[in-house]
């Protein structure tokens, strides 16, 4: 059994929870504003890393409260839990956007339809060009 620490109940048996994907994964601004490949982005393209991970969790038979978590993918140790609108904490080798960084949102596609940022980072052909 495992113990998930909701925010305002304490710790609880994990059968009383709900997953809801990532966190932090923000509204976009001019939602009427964007394409149909950006739409679909918005709504289904998450991160996947292995290792710390910010997620949304539900107390569904609890309090029915969302909140926060920092869960290791790897080992499912829950790091940190925090609630909705309290930053997210610190936790070393969770992936922090970049500085600055362009929303995911707004990234293009190349006319292969890969993302210009996957695109960037394809092993380059022989001939220099992109495979
Ligand atoms: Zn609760």
């Amino acid at each position: 059994m495992l113990l998930i620490e909701c925010p305002d109940c304490g710790p609880r048996n994990e059968v009383e929870f709900h997953y809801g994907g990532q966190a932090h994964v923000a509204y976009p601004e001019d939602p009427s504003a964007l394409s149909d490949r950006e739409w679909a982005e918005y709504l289904f393209y998450r991160d996947n890393p292995k290792g710390p991970f910010a997620e949304r969790w539900q107390h569904a038979g609890g309090c029915r409260k969302w909140f926060n978590a920092v869960r290791d993918t790897a080992t499912y140790e829950f790091l940190a839990v925090y609630r909705m609108g309290e930053p997210r904490p610190d936790i070393p080798g969770l992936e922090r956007p970049a500085e600055g960084a362009e929303p995911f949102h707004t990234r293009g596609f190349d006319e292969a339809g890969r993302d210009d940022a996957r695109a960037a980072a394809a092993p380059q052909t022989p001939e220099g060009g992109q495979r």
